[in-house]
């Protein structure tokens, strides 16, 4: 028996941490449908202490003490469109920049949970004044923030003025209760379709690159992104038109990405305090942010699991990636 001359290597740790893998999806799509399994999971994506019941109790705050006055918006004016803004500007300094001080500059949890060991860049000329953090932060509160504000202000003028058609929980509590619950669905739905054509030729060169140059993220990368890109996230919004709905269902869908999009890039799985741990990044995504050709959409969503790309995380997974990307070459 002869030794081979080329030993193989040993593999490089891609993770420091991963949550426990394979990814499960949400099984709403399985067919045969599996009814049980899929009300469990529903169940679990509500747990308190998961961000979506988060998102949901920041929205109801916001939309008691914290909107323009319905009467005030029947007019376009600086005041209550500012006040909008502002209001938001607080929201993404305390969840986005808390996160990032804590996690990355203080790093009080040290590495626990962190998925990627890289650095946030530096010195890189990629980047807006070539820090990672400083680009991710100018993009965030520059363009991102306007335009979170212009489609929130869009559908208070819009309800002020009856374009769109308005609901309370008193007029019709079954739908209500029954958005609430399809929101992040449509969110991930909708979410998937733009990420999905902004992978495509030229408009990922010109656009989509800008936000894969973090290829590991931190909470400020979440809503860095070309202006384009940041414009259309939120198009999502426009279903109010269609749909009867009430402002705080609008707040919800817009803080899935507000608050979703920092929380979700933050780059560890959970932020400690305590014993207790929160459930903080999103792993399904900083897969695609790793090997782009996998997890266009959100574990809600079916299109990867039927286009082929999803990556489950595992070895497998980054064969099955690599597999796909060397015949898509093959056929060029
Ligand atoms: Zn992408
Ligand atoms: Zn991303």
């Amino acid at each position: 028996m002869t030794n081979s001359p080329n030993p193989p290597r040993p593999k490089r740790q891609l993770w420091n941490f991963t949550p426990s893998l394979p990814l499960q999806v949400a099984p709403y799509w399985d067919w045969p449908m599996r009814p049980l399994a899929s009300a469990l999971y529903l169940l679990k994506s509500w747990n308190p202490l998961a961000q979506r019941f988060f998102i949901l109790l920041m929205a109801t705050v916001v939309w008691m003490w914290f909107t323009p006055d319905l009467d005030e918006a029947k007019t376009l004016a600086f005041g209550w469109i500012f006040d909008i803004w502002l209001r938001d500007l607080v929201i993404l300094l305390v969840i986005a920049g808390g996160l990032h001080l804590a996690l990355w500059k203080y790093r009080v949890q040290e590495d626990d949970y962190r998925y990627d060991m890289r650095p946030m860049m530096t010195d890189a000329r990629a980047f807006t004044f070539k820090t990672q953090v400083w680009d991710n932060m100018f993009w965030t509160l520059g363009p991102a923030l306007l335009f979170i504000t212009f489609w929130e202000a869009l559908m208070w003028y819009a309800y002020a003025n009856g374009w769109a058609r308005m609901i309370t929980f008193d007029s019709n509590p079954l739908w209500f209760v029954v958005l609430i619950l399809l929101i992040p669905i449509c969110a991930g739905f909708h979410f998937y379709w733009l990420h999905r054509l902004i992978h495509v030729g030229k408009l990922y060169a010109w656009v989509h690159s800008w936000h894969h140059r973090n290829i590991n993220t931190g909470p400020w990368s979440g809503l860095a992104m070309h202006p384009v890109e940041s414009f259309f996230l939120l198009f999502d919004t426009m279903i109010f038109f269609l749909i009867p709905a009430n402002p705080l269902h609008v707040l919800f869908l817009i803080f899935h990405h507000l608050i979703g999009a920092p929380t979700s890039h933050a780059g560890f799985e959970n932020v400690k305090i305590g014993k207790a741990k929160l459930p903080m990044g999103d792993f399904f995504h900083q897969l695609h942010h790793r090997f782009f050709d996998c997890n266009y959409g959100t574990w809600e969503t079916p299109w990867d699991q039927w286009f082929n790309t999803f990556h489950d995380g595992t070895d497998a997974g980054n064969d099955l990636i690599k597999d796909r990307r060397r015949k898509i070459w093959s056929n060029d």
